[in-house]
């Protein structure tokens, strides 16, 4: 591991005040910036406008390394590439490049792994890992923007990937100014399993991301069995402190709601969600569950016509809705399939989730994965 500082873990003000002892005259300064913030440059090297000396003075004390790529999957059928990074410490986290047309998005990691535990998500099921400094959160998007030669202007930065952004508040956020230098905040998203102080904290800042959160179900003691994290942030007082959100003009809340056949997807569930969510300014992203092997057996993804029916429903209750058809499912580089690969798969003996859901649905409909209901 280097000795070495890496001048992307500083904040703005930092990075000057360190720089201003071993560069002159100040506009080197801005120049650094650029590069680093701008262009994303992780060599010296590459910052060829600063003199020899200066550059040499420069990597002798700091680096600006990147993570190292050590795998790019070959591409989905949709275009899609899921990156995986090794860390200095061994950890490995993943990102994930998505052609859509005119725009790019790029999803990143927040963190190598997830303390918060989703049962139907397999980061969660290889359970916490450390948080992400901002070099590392900016290395991801940097070395996948750069290596596809995207203009900043068109890229979309989702927080989605392995992690939860608002536990790694500070590094997250420090990360989002500078990728405010090139990228509107209207274009980058933070996604949330619903830490509330986290989400009190982002509605305090001058400069906001979109905010997406994962609901994921319409009632508390489903939500409690599939995201512990319930216990602890209940639903109602999420429901109040993203009612208190502040949305500039055109924005919206994204609630997400993994589909899991027979569980959370009849009809019923969805009048029950539009009541939840009603008076919010929000869109439902219903995402069908990208099934794994380590997810408990009767987590199943729903038939395309339940999710067409669940869809209906909830546009008939005046919610506006749109299906994530996931990206990199071929690759497992789909939502809640992001591991950091590589690492040993866990004993089939480890598995913790019960086999059944514990808490069945209180209507007669309760169905087994597939089964066709009207
Ligand atoms: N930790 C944050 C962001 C990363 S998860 C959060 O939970 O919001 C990004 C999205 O993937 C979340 O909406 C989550 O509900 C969803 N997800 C997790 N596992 C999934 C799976 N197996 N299939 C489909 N979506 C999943
Ligand atoms: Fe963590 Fe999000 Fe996965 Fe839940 S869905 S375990 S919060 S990454």
């Amino acid at each position: 591991m280097s000795e070495r500082l890496n001048l992307y873990d500083f904040a703005p003000d930092r990075l000057r005040s360190e720089l201003s002892g071993i560069v002159s005259p100040p506009f080197r300064i801005k120049q650094i910036e650029e590069w680093m913030y701008v262009r994303g440059v992780d060599t010296f090297e590459a910052m060829t406008n600063l003199p020899k000396e200066t550059r040499a003075a420069l990597a002798q004390r700091f680096t600006i390394e990147f993570p190292e790529v050590v795998e790019i999957t070959p591409p989905a059928p949709d275009g899609s590439r899921k990156y995986l990074f090794k860390l200095s410490d061994g950890n490995r986290i993943e990102s994930v490049y998505m052609p859509m047309g005119e725009r790019t998005s790029v999803c990143l990691s927040s963190q190598a792994g997830c303390a918060v535990g989703c049962t139907f998500c397999v980061t969660g099921f290889f359970g916490a890992g450390r948080n992400l400094t901002p070099s590392e959160i900016l290395g991801q998007f940097f070395t996948i923007q750069r290596e596809h030669a995207v203009a900043p202007e068109q890229m979309n930065i989702v927080f989605m990937g392995m992690g939860e952004p608002l536990l790694n508040l500070d590094n997250v956020v420090q990360s989002l100014e500078v990728f405010y230098r090139t990228i509107a905040p209207k274009r980058i998203t933070l996604s949330t399993s619903g830490i509330i102080p986290g989400i009190e904290a982002l509605a305090a800042l001058d400069r906001r991301p979109n905010l997406a959160v994962s609901i994921n179900a319409p009632d508390r003691p489903r939500r409690e069995e599939i995201m512990p994290i319930t216990a602890k942030y209940p639903l109602d007082g999420l429901m109040a402190v993203l009612r208190r959100f502040p949305l500039e003009k055109g924005r919206d809340i994204t609630i997400e709601y993994v589909l899991l056949a027979g569980y959370n997807d009849s009809r019923e569930d969805a009048a029950v969600l539009a009541r939840l969510i009603r008076g919010l300014d929000a869109k439902v992203n219903a995402i069908p569950l990208n099934e794994d092997e380590n997810l408990p057996a009767w987590m199943k993804r729903p038939s395309e016509e339940a999710i067409d029916d669940f869809v209906e429903a909830l546009v008939r209750n005046g919610v506006q809705v749109t299906v994530r058809r996931s990206k990199g499912r071929a690759i497992a580089a789909a939502c809640g399939q992001l591991r950091g690969k590589n690492q040993p798969l866990p004993r089939k003996s480890l598995v913790r989730y019960a086999a059944e859901p514990a808490v069945k649905r209180e209507s007669p409909s309760h169905r087994r994965a597939g089964e066709r209901r009207r």
